[in-house]
Parts: C-alpha cells; sequence; structure tokens
C-alpha cells in the first residue's frame, strides 16, 4: 500500500518511507492511499476474539501487503502485552481503559508498535542509525522513550516543556538514559513541535542525520490506534443489553487528535460508531472549527489535562482529509465539548463520590462530554486515556485522599533526572543535533 500526503505534493511514499520519514517532505501527514473495510463476518463473530486476534485482523488491513505477516503479528502481539478492558461507570456509560500499559497510558500502544515496525524496517535494510525525535506534551514522551528503550539502530531525543509536565511523566523519559536523551526545552509543548518540524525542514540536519518522527503525525504510531476501538465495541456487545445493531457513541479526550482520527479510521472500516465526541480541555481550536467551520490555531495554554494543551493539533489535516475539506461532513460524525479545569475538577470529584470510579483530568474531559452529549436511549464508551496516579498532586488535591501509585510507576520514581537544557531557538537545537 501507498501513503500520500494530505498536502498533496510529495510523491507516494511506501509505508517504510513514510515510516522513516514520519512527515512527508511538503509538510503534509501521510495517509494510507485505501482504508479497506473489514468483512462482514469479522463483525459477527468480533465478541469471541482475543484482543490480539482482533488486533491482527486490523493490522493485515493496513500493513499486510508490506511486512510479512508473521513478523507483523509478532509486532502485534508483542505490542499488546497488556489488556485493555472496558468497565462500566455508571448507566449507560463506560470506560475503555487504556492505561494498562508499561507507562500507564494509551500511547503505549502505538509507541510500542512503532518501535518493532521501525526496528524491523532498520534490521532489514542494514542500515545505520536511525534517530527519533519526538515532542511531548507528558505522555507521548514516556511511551515513546520506553517503547524505543534498548531498540538496536535508534536513537531517542525527548522534546519537553520545563515545569509544564508532571513530576511522575517526567520521570518516565528523563531516567532511562541508554539510547534515550531527555531535552528540557525552555518553552511550551508547541515550541517543542516547532523545534522538531524545523530539523524535519533543514537540509543541514537531513543531511546529517536520518531523523524521524515518533509524534502520533507517524502512521506508525497512529494507524495502530484503531485497534482498541474494535476491541472496545466488542467488550460492549457482550456486556451491553443493547439490541444487536446498536452502536454506541464514541467520545475521546483530543489534544493532536490522533487518538480520535484512528477511530475515525475504525469506523471506516465498519466498525460500528453511532457518532464521535471529540472531549478538549481549554485548548478547543476544534471544538471552535466545529462551531465556526473556522480553524484558528492559537497558542497552548496550560490546564490539568496537560497532555492535551495542544494549540495547533496536528491531525486536524488528516481529519480535513478523510472528509474531502467539508466542514459539514465533519459536524456531521463529531461533536465537540469544551472544559475548563473547574469543570474537570468537578467532573473527576463527582465521579469518585457519586461511582467510586477515579477519573484522570483527561478521561474526566471524556465522561463528562458523554453524560451531558448522551441522547434517550443511547449508551457511549469514553476513552480513559491514562491512569489517575500519573497526575498524582492533581487527582488527590481533587478528591481529597491519597492515590497510590502503582508499583510500575513507583519503579521510575526511584531514578534520577538526566536531561539536556535548551532554548526554544532552533538554532541552539540544530548546534546541538549537528554536534551529535
Ligand atoms: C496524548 C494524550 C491525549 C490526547 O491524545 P491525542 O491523540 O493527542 O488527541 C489525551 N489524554 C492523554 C492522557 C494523553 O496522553
Amino acid at each position: 500500500m501507498k501513503y500520500y500526503s494530505t498536502n498533496h505534493s510529495s510523491p507516494l511514499a511506501t509505508l517504510q518511507e513514510a515510516v522513516v520519514r514520519g512527515l512527508a517532505p511538503d509538510k503534509g501527514l501521510y495517509m494510507p492511499e485505501r482504508i479497506q473495510p473489514l468483512p462482514r463476518e469479522f463483525f459477527d463473530t468480533i465478541d469471541r476474539l482475543p484482543l490480539a486476534d482482533m488486533a491482527c485482523r486490523v493490522a493485515d488491513a493496513f500493513f499486510g501487503e508490506d511486512v510479512p505477516q508473521e513478523t507483523l503479528h509478532d509486532i502485534v502481539r508483542d505490542t499488546l502485552s497488556f489488556d485493555i478492558p472496558l468497565v462500566r461507570v455508571s448507566p449507560g456509560i463506560w470506560s475503555l481503559e487504556l492505561f494498562h500499559g508499561p507507562t500507564l497510558a494509551f500511547k503505549d500502544v502505538g509507541a510500542r508498535f512503532m518501535a518493532r515496525l521501525l526496528g524491523h524496517f532498520i534490521r532489514r535494510q542494514g542500515a545505520g542509525q536511525v534517530n527519533v525525535l519526538v515532542a511531548t506534551s507528558g505522555d507521548t514522551g514516556s511511551a515513546v522513550a520506553n517503547g524505543f528503550l534498548g531498540v538496536e539502530g535508534i536513537r531517542v531525543y525527548v522534546l519537553y516543556p520545563r515545569g509544564k509536565v508532571s513530576e511522575i511523566q517526567e520521570k518516565q523519559f528523563t531516567t532511562l538514559g541508554r539510547n534515550i536523551t531527555a531535552i528540557e526545552v525552555d518553552g511550551t509543548f508547541d515550541d517543542c513541535q516547532a523545534l522538531v518540524k524545523d530539523a524535519f525542514m533543514d537540509a543541514d540536519l537531513q543531511a546529517r542525520l536520518r531523523l524521524t518522527s515518533a509524534n502520533s503525525i507517524n502512521v506508525a504510531r497512529f494507524l495502530p490506534q484503531a485497534f482498541y476501538y474494535f476491541y472496545a465495541y466488542a467488550q460492549w456487545r457482550r456486556q451491553t443489553s443493547q439490541p444487536a445493531g446498536a452502536a454506541p457513541v464514541v467520545c475521546v479526550p483530543s489534544g493532536n487528535f490522533g487518538n480520535i482520527t484512528a477511530g475515525l479510521f475504525a469506523a471506516r472500516m465498519g466498525l460500528p460508531v453511532r457518532r464521535f465526541i471529540a472531549a478538549n480541555n481549554r485548548n478547543d481550536v476544534f471544538y471552535q472549527y466545529l462551531r465556526t467551520a473556522l480553524y484558528q490555531p492559537r497558542p497552548s495554554t496550560p490546564t490539568i489535562a496537560n497532555a492535551m494543551d495542544v494549540g495547533a493539533p496536528s491531525n486536524f489535516a488528516r481529519i480535513l482529509d478523510l472528509y474531502g475539506d467539508s466542514h459539514d461532513a465533519i459536524a456531521a460524525d463529531i461533536s465537540g465539548a469544551t472544559y475548563t479545569d473547574q469543570q474537570i475538577a468537578d467532573t473527576v470529584r463527582a465521579v469518585w463520590q457519586e461511582h467510586r470510579y477515579l477519573l484522570d483530568p483527561h478521561g474526566a474531559c471524556g465522561y463528562r462530554a458523554l453524560s451531558e452529549g448522551l441522547r434517550p436511549g443511547e449508551e457511549g464508551i469514553f476513552l480513559e486515556t491514562a491512569h489517575p496516579a500519573k497526575f498524582k498532586d492533581t487527582v488527590e488535591r481533587i478528591v481529597g485522599q491519597p492515590v497510590s501509585i502503582p508499583a510500575k510507576l513507583q519503579a521510575f520514581m526511584q531514578g534520577a533526572k538526566q536531561s539536556v537544557e535548551m532554548s526554544r531557538d532552533f538554532a541552539s537545537f540544530k548546534a546541538y543535533l549537528m554536534g551529535q
């Protein structure tokens, strides 16, 4: 399968080229040429398939032409070494718990898959070192760093905004060492993302280093996220009393919009979804786009759901492309919601008090958007994108009691932080990379 750029001014790329490049030469995002619908029989039996088998079927549809099946299935099984359970929180509202992976956030799925696929391409090519640049507002850095840790032939640079990620998040990518370098930028997430984008566009750097991105712009990170939408639906079918043929509303706490875009792909493959809701914090460029049909990126504002503090969501280009630039078509499939920190905190507290379910601030946006957006008779699934302990201080302040840290997270807290300090101007970042 070939991949085209959303800007339509770059030649078609192979999967390998798209994965190694990250961004297309014309600065567009790669899109698969075709989205293959899955056969009826797959959906008829979906509620009996284990997660990994289901994911292999979805992976075949995207990558089957380009990766030998045995390798691909090994990559999928290795990626999904943890469960993704669907848990009922309140009447009609279900949580897809995406926080059972190594860094306790949904990004583990895409990051682990991408690391393994890139590793496969590098081995097959026998080529030299590839350098992964990744900008993070918190969880990407930890998922990517842990996904790539120790993978032969790959060096990872994690750029993050100083003082704007939680201590636990920071520990997860600054304590690893080996092939992982953390770069602490004096700026915002958008500044980090801009540095990464500029590095890709820089001819000197491209000539000297083989650079790729592990942000959700990379097809190998973004597409595998479709896996768990199928699994969510399968579990819902098993657990719900809704009639056969019913479809859930799916609500995704969104920042860069990679996660929800993978859900839109799943729907194109035939997954029954009544409609999508994109839940935003105050960084609600997409919400405003739905209202006004105007897309106006703006600088991000810090919130307590910091992994969604994105002022210019990269994957918006993919959504536009998927819907042929039609605002009406987008607004017909996706509705939006936007919440202040106060509303997010109120939701965490209320759901804890009423249902004894502890949300993280991102999942809280998802829960609230569903509870406000469901119509009579509808049921919905929200993606609980991270474990509440990743935002321990915030969540403890809200619920007024201690939140225990799972053993997986405890282990990271032991390590000593190591980072390279960087200003947000490109010249110094470039000089640093040229010296590597
Ligand atoms: C990254 C992240 C998000 C936003 O996901 P996008 O794919 O960027 O929209 C939401 N919640 C958490 C916990 C995250 O880490």
